[in-house]
């Protein structure tokens, strides 16, 4: 057997000058000299350059490494030498040497690619190749060549280390992995479960598990006291970019424990998560309670790489002439705003007024704003006139303001709208004003979130998850307003604006467990049905507990800096929460339906969902992905008309179109028959060339999805 003397490519250096070995692995790139023949060989260890050379490879060698193309998979055997003088290559860490072939065996020969996987130039400044131009679910589709890519493998093989980091941590706290049912009950964390048919009792579905909440709960009324998973999680829920249907969460648990514990356990895990990837985060972590956090960046996940901070100035207002301010005072509303530092600048009074007040604040949800700059010691505006100098006065003190600052306000009779508005405003002024640092992490803990909110049927739900423990216990579980006052003992780790994760002290009380179902409007029997097995563990001396889990997809995504959580995902769902290359989901046969019971189900011959829809809206949504709310219908159904009328109309004058050019992949496997095709001019970028907008060597187009 070849294999055992085999080195990696990656682990030689100059010391290994003279030796002879056996290399195995994919040709990342070739170059031909006339009769020298240059290979980068990649194994998973990285990139060595071998040589043929007619003076000292046998001629039947040289000829066979003539016709090696890209990602062949070969061995080879030769003499590490080191480079000539000005010939090493800084592009790879092995540069300063080769190996000088003498043999070569071609285990398996590749296809032409669909796409380039060499990101290493072969010659000094040369510019080396990126995935960046190709298509993302072309990569998804050939993911095993993706994978291939340097890049990529080292994302894997970091999130391997950091994953690693948290077991032996864990570990070396006294938490124990354990590993929970993938085939469970529905547990409650907001979304839709995704169902699995069980054969053997037809017409009874297991639920895969949102969380392993419930198990690891009782893991903690089974003595367990310490325990810890990476979890898989499934959530059914409505597409959004850096969503993915399942994902793994670092789940733990701790008995006799309070949020302390967690607060300092789960700080230093993460600052050794992140040292993984060189990043130094300093604690103990801040920690802003969710009413601060709304009050003070409209958001629960406040992004505190920057200031904007809201001020609230609705009572500098309460005597004003400006009608617009006093109407919404009267009616109970708020004023809150941003001090923009030295920016006056960048926005003028146009962009003020034009984008932000008319267009961009409006497709926040606000009625409008009111905006000042500060010039020459005085605040200027278009609206300045209606406000009292004492007014002004009491703003420029609030807002510590000084030439070239410019305010934003925006004042609305609901609290909900102004903070929301101003929230997304701050957001959208750091990015377009470039106040975010790079390279900057500011953990948070948001703590006292509301126990429950307000649904819009007029009841109440979890914010959290119905385990979580409330502030206090004295409530009447049938007073609306009264629960929605309740605080919860709950807990999210927030970095850079985005939510890493989060947990609760859980309710370890029967009594008061029961009392929250109440409160949620689960009737005995509903809860008994829903919960009794998990309720009834509560009557064998449930101990004080609490746990948290994070998401680990995104956490990686973040300490790796990568721009989506599918980099640091092996084999990750695309946009639309399919799978590129095996094709999943895809329907079934009858007979597989059959055989689960399902074909009966609820007097019904065919699924939905699996069959064509005989329902032409639930079809179209089927089709294209995309969920239609009850309230979209109507529209959908007039679009529908619509198109109906422009196709029998186009079919009346013109008989056999044609078919339209489209940029989506020939193989169109959402519509059946009508051979699709692909426009030449997709490829030119000319197919864009009406697009109203350019900036740089760029088309801008609407920004459906990301
Ligand atoms: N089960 C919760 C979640 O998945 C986390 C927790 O409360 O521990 O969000």
């Amino acid at each position: 057997m070849l294999f055992p003397q085999r080195v990696f490519c990656g682990q030689l250096n100059q010391n290994d000058v003279g030796k002879r070995l056996l290399l195995a692995g994919w040709v990342d790139a070739y170059r031909d000299h006339g009769g020298l023949l240059f290979i980068h060989l990649r194994d998973r260890s990285g990139i060595m350059q071998i040589v043929f050379s007619p003076e000292i490879a046998p001629a039947d060698v040289c000829q066979r490494a003539a016709s090696l193309r890209a990602e062949y998979c070969i061995a080879v055997r030769g003499e590490v030498k080191k480079r000539l003088e000005g010939t090493e290559n800084p592009n790879i860490e092995t540069g300063n040497i080769d190996v000088m072939v003498t043999a070569l065996i071609v285990l398996a020969e590749s296809d032409a690619l669909p796409f380039a996987i060499s990101e290493k130039a072969m010659v000094a400044g040369a510019a080396s190749a990126g995935a960046d131009s190709v298509a993302e679910d072309l990569r998804l589709e050939y993911r095993y060549l993706d994978l291939r890519r340097p890049s990529m493998r080292d994302n894997l093989v970091s999130r391997h280390r950091i994953f690693q980091c948290v077991r032996e941590f864990l570990d070396s706290k006294g938490f124990v992995e354990i590993e929970t049912p993938v085939l469970t009950m529905s547990t409650p964390e907001g979304a839709r479960d995704y169902l699995v048919p069980s054969r053997v009792h037809p017409q009874n579905f297991y639920a895969l598990p949102q969380s392993p909440q419930l198990f690891k709960q009782l893991l903690m009324i089974g003595g367990i006291e310490r325990y810890f998973q990476l979890a898989r999680c499934f959530r059914d829920e409505d597409l959004r970019p850096n969503r993915q249907p399942e994902f793994t969460q670092l789940d733990l648990e701790a008995s006799f424990i309070d949020e302390e514990f967690l607060y300092n356990l789960v700080e230093e895990l993460t600052v050794r998560m992140f040292a993984v990837g060189g990043i130094t985060l300093t604690r103990p972590f801040p920690r802003i309670t969710y009413a601060e956090a709304m009050d003070t960046t409209g958001s629960d996940r406040p992004d505190l790489r920057f200031g904007l901070r809201f001020i609230d100035v609705t009572d500098v207002f309460s005597n004003t002439n400006y009608s617009i301010f006093r109407q919404i005072l009267q009616r109970g509303g708020c004023i809150k705003g941003i001090n923009i530092k030295g920016q006056s600048e960048k926005l003028s009074k146009n962009v003020l007024q034009n984008e932000y007040a008319k267009e961009i604040v409006p497709s926040f949800g606000a009625k409008g704003m009111t905006w000042m700059r500060a010039e020459n010691g005085k605040l200027e505006s278009n609206i300045v006139q209606f406000f009292s100098s004492q007014e002004l006065e009491e703003l420029r003190k609030r807002f510590g303001v000084a030439d070239g600052d410019v305010l934003i306000m925006i004042a609305d009779p609901s609290y909900a709208v102004v903070t929301s508005a101003l929230g997304q405003l701050r957001l959208h002024l750091a990015n377009r004003l470039g106040l975010i640092p790079a390279d900057t992490f500011c953990p948070v803990w948001v703590t006292e979130f509301p126990l429950f909110e307000a649904t819009e049927e007029g009841g109440i739900t979890s914010s959290h998850h119905p385990f979580t423990a409330p502030d206090r216990t004295d409530f009447d579980p049938k007073n609306i307003e009264e629960l929605l006052t309740l605080r919860s003992r709950a807990y999210d780790l927030v970095m850079n604006g985005e939510e890493l994760g989060g947990g609760s002290i859980r309710i370890s009380d029967r009594e008061l467990q029961r009392k929250i179902f109440t409160a949620l409007g689960l009737s005995e029997e509903e809860t008994k049905e829903k919960f009794g097995f998990f309720l009834r563990a509560f009557d064998f001396g449930a101990p004080p507990h609490g746990g948290l889990a994070l998401g680990m997809d995104r956490t990686v995504s973040m300490i790796l800096q990568t721009p989506s959580i599918r980099e640091v995902i092996a084999f990750p769902k695309n946009r639309s929460a399919a799978c590129p290359l095996t094709g999943a989901p895809s329907t079934v046969k009858r007979e597989q339906l059959a055989e689960l019971g399902l074909l009966n189900l609820g007097g019904q011959d065919v699924l939905p969902g699996t069959a064509e829809k005989k329902d032409r809206i639930d079809r179209v949504s089927w089709v294209s992905r995309i969920g239609i709310a009850a309230e979209e219908r109507a529209v959908m159904q007039e679009t529908l008309k619509q198109s109906d009328e422009l196709a029998s109309l186009a079919a009346g004058k013109a008989g056999n179109e044609e078919p339209a050019y489209s940029v989506a992949p020939v193989a169109n496997r959402t519509r059946p028959g009508g051979a699709a095709k692909r426009s030449p001019l997709s490829e030119t970028g000319q197919l864009l060339r009406s697009t109203p907008y350019t900036k740089g060597n760029y088309y801008k187009v609407t920004n459906i999805l990301e």
